[in-house]
């Protein structure tokens, strides 16, 4: 069986449905694209700052931050008092969903907080040696509460966190889905390396959650 098969197969719940349901989950900041097709712009072209949609899940005993999204440490400080009331040293744990930079431009506020990555993206970037600490490798399950499952098409190592809330399957996607507007069409957004295994992967997700938090977007009901 190939990698691809085995992917593909891989079930996307595997822990018991109670042992997933978090406190609450916000989200602190809302992405968007650098270029985004469905407003009429050309996709060979940046014409703003790319943000990436930052999820913050709270659970027992953690404070998870999915894709810590803004550079600079006051910005960052301030969104996550304005929508959590939370302090950067509260976050006690940080996940990066794949290794393009927008995902992680504010991982270094974070110090305090364990850093994790699936173990592909974080041989990735712990390869690139651009950050003052390395990712640790997550485990399927991640602190009791959240699964990290392949979610591959726009990078191969691309890996989305899926919880329960409010009795809920939601999916922090990360840009296995980049917005509400690419998802109704499955399409991958212009710099994806597989765009058939992105759409396979989003055919994936939408028979496994009820919410899709994707990677440049407000939530949104499947
Ligand atoms: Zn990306």
């Amino acid at each position: 069986m190939t990698r691809r098969n085995l992917l593909a197969t891989a079930p996307l719940w595997t822990a018991r449905p109670a042992a997933l349901e978090v406190k609450r989950w916000s989200i602190v900041t809302i992405g968007n694209l650098s270029r985004n097709r469905y407003w009429g712009e050309p996709d060979t072209k940046a014409l703003r700052g790319a943000i990436c949609t930052c999820t913050l899940i709270s659970g027992d005993g953690f404070e998870l931050l999915v894709d810590p999204s803004l550079s600079g440490r006051d910005e960052m400080a301030k969104e996550l008092d304005r929508r959590a009331g939370l302090k950067l040293s509260d976050i006690s744990a940080v996940f990066v969903t794949h290794e393009h930079g927008d995902h992680f431009a504010g991982i270094e506020h974070f110090d305090r907080a364990a850093w994790y990555a699936a173990a592909p993206v974080a041989e990735i970037l712990n390869a690139t040696k651009r950050l003052t600490r390395v990712l640790a490798p997550a485990p399927q399950t991640l602190l009791g509460a959240v699964e990290v499952n392949p979610t591959p098409g726009h990078t191969r190592s691309h890996h989305s966190l899926m919880f329960r809330g409010g009795g809920r399957g939601i999916v922090a996607a990360g840009d296995a889905v980049a917005t509400l507007d690419f998802w109704r069409e499955r399409r991958s957004y212009f710099n994806a390396v597989d765009p058939l295994e992105a759409a396979r992967t989003m055919a994936r997700l939408a028979d496994a959650a009820d919410i899709v938090i994707p990677g440049h977007d407000n939530y949104f009901l499947v």
